[in-house]
Order: structure tokens, then sequence, then C-alpha cells
């Protein structure tokens, strides 16, 4: 039941703009100029926009203002919203803002009603929760759309929910990649043929029966990927605020640098591990069809960027890259003599499965076992059921510190460097082994940025030219 076979399309280029990539006028007008490039040099992009920068977030606090039963409140935030994306308008299309302006006002009276009806019942559910966030990349994409169109490029605007079809996990959908293949085929491809500009909103989809849905926080990635993958494109391009992949957040270490080459394993390993840049998902449609990736900075459009490749090159430094995840919280589950018994371990994990809760790191000793998981809400829920079977503890505020490297696995004496750069630090739970790639351990949130910098300073003050760009000690412009 697959669609046809697709075939190698090396001249598509799908190109993903992230949220400060397209934050206001002057951004989407540097948008527009990097998109033209790849057009000048013969390639076929199809575009992918994130909403505005923080655009997501406020969409999010309307959301649970109205859920929280405040009318009001919810349309203030929405009310700010219109202004900027209406201003943003008239900076871009100019004396063509009427039509523009128009579609936004409906846009926006759209959104207004939705919130007033999820005030009045004063509940708040993750299905409308996804169709208030929608409008953030329905928004954008339009706007870019016509920026395209008034600077000469035939931007042809498609509704994402047309063709990135998942299932109906509102707020985290999965993508249903033969459908989505086929509506590509059927919705996007005529417009690169026809030499336009396809250009659609990232982090958004619907279910089969055309109820909207989003593929998680950071899913714009995900979606360039899914439009690559499924066109079989020549390569995606991440474009974002950094010059590439980074040795670590330069938000936490202003000395990180670019790292040039990176592999799928790696990349995904970071990216899952908390290096906010791509999309855990992202890797997976590329790796798939070995399309390369690129994570390229939209404000310093002539930087090489990062590539991301099926293999690794050869690289001196056993480490790549350093990622943090925080906002994790340890759960300790003591049982004093149940360890052991046939089924236990499955009880504990039954539960979590049971609230969606997925454990990052675990680790055991003879009675007790510790996980560690995103902070969440249900935490009190999980653990007052773990407590029927054990003894329970949960403290948060950690952070995981990951380092990723393919040449970890070649390289003695990496753990002694490890913690000897952090012997300051109290570190709580350690893990290595389960991916040959990466080394992590649990601190506390407070101590991370000490810890990020001097392994920083451990692992790259002398690093190999051949991956890492030295030259480029500041990654922001
Ligand atoms: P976008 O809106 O373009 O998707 P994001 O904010 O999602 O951008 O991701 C880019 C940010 O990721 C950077 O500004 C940087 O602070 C952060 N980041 C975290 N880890 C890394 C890393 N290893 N390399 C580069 N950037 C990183
Ligand atoms: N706008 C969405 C978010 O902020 C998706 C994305 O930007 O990738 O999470
Ligand atoms: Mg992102």
């Amino acid at each position: 039941m697959s669609a046809a076979v697709s075939e190698p399309r090396p001249k598509i280029v799908v190109m993903k703009f992230g949220g400060t990539s397209v934050e206001d006028a002057e951004a989407i007008k540097r948008t527009v100029g990097i998109v033209k490039g790849r057009r000048d040099q013969g390639l076929q992009p199809i575009v992918v926009v994130s909403a505005m920068a923080k655009v997501t977030d406020q969409l999010l606090a309307a959301a649970a203002t109205a859920g929280g039963g405040d009318r009001d409140g919810a349309v203030a935030i929405s009310f700010k919203l219109r202004k900027r994306h209406l201003d943003t308008a008239d900076q871009i299309v100019g004396r063509e803002i009427a039509e523009l302006a128009h579609f936004l006002h409906r846009q926006f009276d759209a959104l207004d009603d939705l919130l007033r009806g999820i005030a009045a019942v004063g509940e708040l559910t993750e299905r409308s929760t996804d169709l208030v966030v929608s409008f953030g990349e329905r928004l954008s994409s339009i706007m870019v759309a016509r920026a395209f169109e008034h600077r000469g490029l035939s931007g042809a605007h498609v509704d994402a929910r047309t063709c990135i079809i998942t299932d109906s996990h509102f707020g985290k959908a999965a993508p249903l990649e033969e459908i989505i293949e086929a509506k590509l085929l059927e919705h996007v491809l005529p417009l690169v043929e026809a030499r336009a500009v396809p250009v659609m909103g990232g982090f958004i989809g619907a279910n089969e029966q055309g109820v909207t849905t989003t593929l998680g926080r950071g899913g714009s990635d995900y979606t360039a990927a899914l439009v690559g993958g499924g066109l079989y494109a020549g390569a995606i391009e991440i474009w974002t605020d950094v010059n590439g992949i980074m040795t670590t957040d330069p938000r936490i270490c202003p000395d990180a640098l670019r790292v040039k080459t990176i592999s799928f394993e790696e990349a995904a390993e970071l990216a899952y591990f908390g290096a906010k840049v791509l999309h855990p998902a992202t890797i997976l449609p590329a790796v798939q069809k070995s399309i390369p990736v690129y994570v390229l900075n939209s404000r310093n459009p002539s930087n090489e960027g990062t590539k991301i490749t099926p293999i690794a090159p050869k690289c001196a430094s056993p480490l790549k890259s350093i990622a943090v995840k925080k906002r994790l919280t340890i759960v300790d589950v003591v049982a004093s003599r149940m360890l052991m018994s046939h089924g236990y371990l499955k009880a504990v994990f039954d539960v979590f499965d049971k609230y969606h809760c997925a454990i990052d790191m675990v680790s055991t000793s003879e009675v007790s076992i510790s996980v560690t998981v995103d902070s969440n809400e249900q935490l009190p829920a999980i653990c007052a059921e773990l407590g029927k079977i054990a003894d329970v503890k949960y403290e948060g505020r950690k952070a995981l510190v990951c380092l990723v490297g393919e040449d970890i696995r070649g390289h003695n004496g990496i753990a002694a460097r490890v913690f000897g750069a952090v012997r300051d630090i109290n570190v709580r739970m350690i893990s290595q082994g389960a991916s040959e790639i990466n080394m992590s351990f649990m601190i506390d949130e407070e101590d991370v940025e000490e810890a990020v910098r001097s392994l920083h300073q451990e692992f790259f003050s002398d690093p190999d030219e051949a991956v890492f760009d030295a030259t480029a000690r500041m990654a922001k412009v």
C-alpha cells in the first residue's frame, strides 16, 4: 500500500527557518534573501517556517489563561500578538497590506472566538491547546509566503495540515510517513515543478479526520525532515540563530566552537539529551535516505555551518559536544525485599508507562531503583501509585549533562578526565555504556554552568581543527 517509490530529487533543498529567523520584518527579509540565493544556485527550495520567536509560548500562555476561566486575560495576550503580526506585515508588504491585514484579522478573530470558548467551558484539553498554538505557524507561514511574492520570488503557501498527517496524540503527534509522502507528492511537488517556492508552517499537522495536531515543541525541524525525507530531497537545511551545532550551548559557554561535521548518531544523541538546536526526531527521516542535514545561521549565512552526515570524520578529540537537559527529577524507588522478585521492575515501569512518562536514565542497587524523568505535573500521582509497592522519594531541579562523541569508545581515561573536571560538584547518577557514544551524569541545576564550563575547558581547549572551527569562538553574531 506504499506510495510510488520515490526517486532522489537532488535539486530540492528543504530550508527550515526557526523562530528567530522570522521574528520580525528584518529577519523575514534576510530569510527571503537566503532562499533567493539557493534559487540562484539552480536549486529548488521548499521552505518550512516556525512561528515568530516566542509566539508559541505566548499562545500556550493564552490557552492556559483561557483554560483557567480568564477570558479577558487570554484575549489580551492575543491582542498583543495581533498587533505584532500586523506591524510586521505592514513592514514586509507595505502598500499591499490591505489583503494580508484582512486575512490576519480574520485569523485573530477566529483565535479570539476559540479562546472565549475555552474560557466559557473553563477546561483546556490537549486537542484545543494544539488548535490554539497552531495559529503561530499558520500566521508566520502566510506572512513569509507573502514576503516572497512581494520580493520577486513566487511563494506558494501550503497549509501544512494538508500534508503532515499524524496520529491523534495531541501535543506530540506521531507522523504517518507513508500518507505524508503521498500528500507531498500531490500538493507540494507540483508547485516545485511549476517553479514556485512552497512555504509551509512547521510543527503543525492534522490527524486523518482533519483535526489539528502538533509534533511537540521544537517540531518544525521535524516537519522539515519529513518533507525532505518524503520528497527524497538533496539536502535539508536548518536555519537558526547560531553558526551550527556547537561544542556546547553557547548561552552557557560563550567559548563554544562550531562543529564542522557530525554524524547522524551523534547529532541524534545530542538532540535527545537537550541540545535544543535540533529536534530529536529530525534525524530519522534524513537517515533513512541518507540526506545530508546542515545547521546554518540565518544571521550569518556565509558561515558554512555544521554538516550532519552518515559517518563521522576521524577526530583526534574524544568528544564532539556537551548537551544539558534541565528540569529533571530523580525518583528513588526503594523496596526492601522485593527488588529481585519476579515482575517487580515491570510493575515499577508500568506505572511510568501508564502516565506516558519517559525515563531518561536508570540505575539500580540491591534494594533501590533510581530513575530520572522530565519534571511534570503527573509526578505526585505517579509517586502515589508507586507508593503502593515501594517507598518513594523524588527530588526536582536536577540536570543531566551528556557528553557525546563517537570517539568516546576508543579512548581510555575519559571518565577520569570528566570527573576530574567536575570534582567540586555533587554528581548524583552516572551512566555510560547504554550508548557507546555518550557518557552522562546528573547534577543539581544550579551547578550546570560551572560543570559545563570546566568540562568544555578540559575537552576543547586544544580542538582538532579538522572538525572544530576554532576561529569562531563567539557563537552568536
Ligand atoms: P530555532 O528557533 O531556530 O529552532 P532554537 O532556539 O530551537 O532555534 O535552537 C537554537 C538554540 O539552541 C541556540 O540559540 C542555542 O542557544 C541552543 N543550543 C543548545 N545546545 C546547542 C548546541 N550544542 N549547539 C548550538 N546551539 C545550541
Ligand atoms: N513554534 C514551535 C515551538 O516553539 C515549533 C518550532 O519552533 O520548532 O516549539
Ligand atoms: Mg528549534
